[in-house]
């Protein structure tokens, strides 16, 4: 049988990038660097310009997008959903490293202000 290892081969180092998640140079509203979306994209903030700091925000938004994927994150316009508890927006400090998951993808990379 062979054994099943999780993980191995997915950790990324730059320079050898094989995701084939699509990452895009954008213009987002202020304060924010990076943002994960629904459909499996990257948009990451046009003011950032070192190689380093893009790295970053991209690692941060991959655990996000992993949390969508499991079916942990989801959101719209209204609110973010959390295994299955709603936060509204209106009542939320967007990226605020105390929400569950920011805290799981502040635990897993660098501290960015990233959303
Ligand atoms: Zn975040």
């Amino acid at each position: 049988m062979p054994t099943f290892k999780p993980n191995k081969g997915f950790k990324i180092t730059p320079p050898v990038d094989v995701d084939w998640t699509p990452i895009y140079t954008s213009k987002l509203e202020s304060g924010c660097l990076g943002k994960g979306n629904i459909n499996g994209t990257i948009l990451v903030s046009e003011e950032l310009h070192e190689d380093k700091d893009r790295e970053s925000v991209i690692e941060h938004e991959k655990v996000h997008l992993d949390q969508i994927k499991r079916g942990d994150l989801d959101y719209d316009d209204q609110a973010v959903y959390w295994k299955g508890k709603s936060y509204p927006r209106s009542k939320m400090a967007e990226g605020n490293p105390n929400l569950p998951w920011e805290k799981e993808a502040y635990k897993k990379t660098d501290d960015y202000e990233a959303l």
